[in-house]
């Protein structure tokens, strides 16, 4: 019996999905990349528009597959679940779905997948009459939450035997859940929820586990993680947090994701810059250049605040990389702020950015903002933009070739299985030859060759 978990979205869904698949496996699932499998689950993503269209497309072709495989369950999760108009397009459209559920009961799962298969069991033994025939009737659970109730939290043990991570040595924690920012053009609020904390007991005592069971790499998850432990009982800062976190023996590295400007403290620069078991690198989304579309984004920080805050970030901690998300074309950005923008890329020397053409999400403030920019002059603005993020990647990257630095190496290289995989501290990837004993390895490695988003090297040190 095989299980496929389809992740789509964002780093918060890829370790649901690893909750989603460990659970799979304990029911005796193997889990594949095939979606025509026994078991397949839809983690949903919804923060645009056309992710939701993907889904109806993935829908169509396991709609086939369950023609043949009649026992197959199908199961979709996630954001997109927590619109009740998708959840009951989806009960009309596509009835050969058995299990819906969202965000907030994803620790159901086991329950809700035992439910179901009780449900069907009933279900073939009181078939039902329709139209002179016996007729065995879908089973269908649906269970969305339209909120978050206060967070449970599990024995860190069962993280560890639960749990299917992709590489051992790496691991992702979730911190916090949801959101209190309202962005006007994000759904992310409407759909996890507001921001809620989990505890730095239960942080620390899942990353010991996690520790002792071979982990070396952290990443701390939220989706605004600066404004961590403000709700709790007793408050605590991201930065507080941060530092116990990297006070457990074992853990190598500690990445973290997605920091809000607004929020940056210079109690968490003063953190990072004396703790270099903080990987050397911020996500830093700026979104616009321009002051006045951030107050219509509901940014709550102008651009000579983040260009401040970014300055003192690399005073504080020089050999730091800097990536962002922009957005292009939000309803009523002109040239001009586009081109504010682009200057504020220009000054800011990111490695690597993630653009993104603004796309109307129905639901949020800015679907009915008026002054949305034509498609084509949004079109025309991100070819710009684009050419002005490569140029700064570029000239960035470039500039650590030929210097040595740590890799942690993750793997035998995709493309070429002649070559192994490492990610430096900053998260640029590092291509090179070497044995597979390596994996799960910190190795020194020279910056031979710059390509562009990463490099060619070779191993210099592997003890
Ligand atoms: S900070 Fe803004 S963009 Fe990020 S999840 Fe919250 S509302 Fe969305």
């Amino acid at each position: 019996m095989k299980a496929c978990v389809m992740t789509f979205g964002c780093q918060m869904n890829a370790r649901d999905s690893e909750k989603i698949a460990g659970i799979l496996e304990s029911f005796g699932y193997e889990i594949t990349e095939d979606e025509n499998a026994d078991f397949v689950v839809y983690n949903t993503c919804t923060v645009r528009e056309n992710a939701n269209t993907k889904l109806y497309g993935h829908l169509g072709f396991a709609g086939k597959y369950k023609e043949t495989n009649k026992d197959m369950v199908i199961a979709i999760c996630g954001c997109m679940m927590q619109e009740p108009d998708e959840v009951e397009k989806i009960k009309k459209s596509y009835p050969f779905v058995d299990l819906i559920f969202g965000t907030h009961n994803l620790y159901k799962f086991k329950d809700l997948v035992n439910e179901l298969f009780e449900k069907r069991e009933y279900n073939k033994a009181h078939p039902v009459k329709k139209n002179g025939k016996l007729k065995v009737k879908h089973a269908l659970i649906c269970d969305v939450w339209p909120e978050g109730k206060p967070i449970v939290e599990e024995e860190p043990i069962t993280r560890i035997k639960e749990d299917k991570r992709k590489l051992p040595f790496m691991a992702s924690v979730n911190i916090m859940y949801g959101c209190n920012n309202f962005c006007t053009y994000c759904i992310v609020p409407y759909v996890r929820g507001r921001e809620r904390s989990r505890t730095p007991e239960a942080i620390l005592a899942e990353i010991k586990a996690l520790a002792s069971d071979g982990v070396k790499e952290i990443m701390l998850l939220g989706q605004n993680v600066n404004s961590y432990g403000k709700t709790l009982a007793d408050p605590v800062s991201f930065a507080s947090l941060l530092n116990e976190v990297c006070k457990i023996d074992g853990i190598e590295r500690v990445r973290f994701m997605t920091s809000h400007p607004k929020d940056l403290s210079d109690e968490l620069i003063d953190v990072i810059a004396k703790n270099p078991k903080v990987c050397r690198h911020i996500h830093l989304p700026v979104q616009s250049g321009s002051t006045e579309v951030l107050r219509r984004m509901n940014r709550r920080y102008s651009r000579e605040h983040y260009l401040e805050l970014i300055k003192k970030i690399r005073a504080a901690i020089p050999e730091i990389a800097i990536t962002t998300d922009i957005i292009v074309g939000f309803p009523g950005e002109t040239e001009e702020d586009f081109i504010d923008t682009v200057n504020l890329v220009k000054e800011s020397h990111y490695i690597g950015a993630y653009t993104f053409q603004y796309s109307k999400r129905s639901g949020t403030p800015a679907a009915s903002m008026e002054d949305q920019v034509p498609e084509d002059v949004i079109q025309n603005r991100y070819e710009r933009l684009m050419k002005v993020v490569n140029e700064s990647t570029l000239s960035e990257t470039a500039k650590l070739t030929g210097k040595e630095m740590t890799v942690l190496v993750e793997g035998v290289n995709e493309e070429n299985k002649d070559l192994l995989t490492g990610r430096l501290s900053n998260n640029l990837l590092v291509h090179f030859k070497g044995d597979d004993s390596l994996i799960g390895k910190f190795v020194t490695v020279t910056l031979d060759e710059c390509k562009g988003f990463y490099f060619m090297g070779s191993v210099t040190n592997s003890n």
